[in-house]
């Protein structure tokens, strides 16, 4: 085990099962769709496998399950050179994602969490010593939210900093939202965190007003507002022909938290991250698209 980790992120590692289709069918209908695409995912694999692929030191705490999928992940994962100590093996399924794309590229997903429901504080406790070793931690909320607890906890007991990223969205206790350095959120989990149509700099306000120390909109190819005791700053994103925007917030956070370990300011730190999401939406897929230090725009 590394002294010492940029980035460990305590999250879900997913198998992606992608068909192309015409149309979705009706209830009681059967339609044929393309040949099956098995992809790597997972909001977490795909934060750990973009900040090792920009160079961080990354390690993960979570859940596979015993099956094919969970070999696959683990093998992604260690390919892109994310320390696994930590990532642990349930019998029984791992998590999966059934993604049926239309003819426009439109996505509709069926997340089956599988074996990262089963992720605990336990686990969490096994992984102190990776935790305390991490300059960031990140978290997304595909796994239970005890664990999530337990571990924005270690982490800001040993000094690291915690980032969270609200996706999908689901109630954070207040004590979390508390540590959070910043929160990370796109527009539609704003618009669930506190409702209204108010323009993003002043959702980005009222964002951290409920709690976190610091906030972060991301704002698709207008890039993102971040929100601290500084104030409100809005950053612009690269202009790039997006082919496939599935991924960008994972490539994004992975990047923010990796400039904040190594000691960027926030807004410096969200510069860069917009150039790595951008670089994420020039190519298909989530953790193929992700760039090399050599691959961002300008
Ligand atoms: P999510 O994938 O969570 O919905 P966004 O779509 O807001 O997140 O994308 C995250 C970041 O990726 C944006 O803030 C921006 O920097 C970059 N990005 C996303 N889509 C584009 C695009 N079409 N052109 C340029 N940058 C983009």
């Amino acid at each position: 085990m590394p002294e010492k980790y940029d980035v460990v992120v305590v999250g879900s590692v997913n198998a992606d099962l992608v068909v192309g289709v015409d149309r979705r069918p009706d209830p009681g209908e059967t339609v044929l769709g393309s040949d099956l695409a098995t992809h790597p995912g997972g909001k977490g694999a795909n934060q750990a496998v973009a900040a090792a692929r920009l160079g961080g030191r990354v390690g993960i705490v979570g859940r596979v399950g015993d099956d094919g999928h969970g070999a696959l992940l683990r093998d992604a994962l260690a390919g892109a050179g994310v320390d696994l100590a930590h990532l642990a093996v349930t019998p029984g399924p791992s998590g999966v994602a059934l993604i049926t794309v239309g003819p426009d590229g439109d996505n509709s997903i069926i997340v089956s969490p599988g074996a990262n429901a089963r992720l605990t504080p336990d686990d969490v406790a096994a992984a102190r010593d990776m935790i305390a070793a991490a300059s960031v931690v990140t978290f997304q909320l595909e796994v239970p939210m005890p664990a999530i607890e337990a571990a924005a906890r270690a982490a800001a007991s040993a000094g690291a900093r915690v980032v969270l990223n609200l996706s999908p969205t689901a109630p954070v206790p207040a004590g979390v939202l508390a540590l959070c350095d910043p929160l990370v959120v796109n527009e539609h989990e704003a618009a669930y965190l506190l409702g209204g149509t108010a323009g993003p700099e002043e959702t980005a306000g009222a964002l951290l007003r409920s709690g976190p120390r610091s906030a972060v909109i991301t704002l698709g190819a207008d890039g993102v507002v971040v929100a601290d005791a500084e104030g409100t700053t809005a950053i612009a994103s690269p202009k790039v022909d997006a082919v496939d925007t599935t991924g960008a917030g994972d490539a994004f956070t992975a990047a923010l938290c990796l400039r904040l370990a190594r000691g960027d300011s926030l807004r410096d730190a969200a510069r860069y991250a917009t150039r790595v999401g951008a670089a994420a939406v020039r190519r298909p897929g989530a953790q193929t698209s992700y760039p090399t230090p050599d691959d961002l725009p300008a």
